[in-house]
């Protein structure tokens, strides 16, 4: 088993609703269960247009691959009416993996740790939130 933290931001709709139905489905998927959730933050939109970001951070643990979660996040962003329309577009919902393990991931799906971790600071204050003992490097 692994411990990985997924982050969660909506800046479009009901942004607390979306987070919320978010970690109602991410707690449902197979192989997958939710350890901790943080507060959420409010976020200026980064190099992007549109409201401000609802942000959250969870810790989750599961066995399955970095990969396989990715797919499962990338299905909930659907179900909940996300849309891929320009680079960082305002958004119901994403969800993108910031740690996992301690692996290093680099393909064309997915880098781990989120390449944005340290230069966003609500990322590094929700993990440590949750996570008090965990060291960023
Ligand atoms: P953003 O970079 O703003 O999160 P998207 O949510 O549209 O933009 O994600 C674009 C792509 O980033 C995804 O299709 C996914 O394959 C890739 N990606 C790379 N690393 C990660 C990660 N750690 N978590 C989530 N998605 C990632
Ligand atoms: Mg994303």
């Amino acid at each position: 088993m692994i411990n990985a933290f997924v982050s969660l931001g909506s800046n479009l709709g009901n942004k607390k609703e979306n987070i919320e139905k978010a970690i109602k489905k991410i707690g449902s998927i197979k192989n997958a269960k939710i350890e901790e959730i943080s507060s959420l933050i409010e976020t200026k939109p980064h190099q992007a247009p549109g409201p401000n970001y609802l942000n959250g951070v969870i810790k989750i643990i599961t066995n399955l691959s970095a990969e396989n979660l990715l797919d499962c996040l990338k299905k909930i962003e659907t179900e909940l009416g996300r849309k891929r329309s320009f680079k960082n577009a305002p958004r119901t919902i994403d969800l993108d993996i910031l740690l996992y393990g301690n692996k290093k991931i680099k393909t064309k799906k997915l880098i781990v740790p989120h390449p944005k971790l340290k230069i966003r600071d609500f990322f590094k204050k929700s993990l440590l939130e949750i996570e008090p003992n965990l060291k960023l490097v």
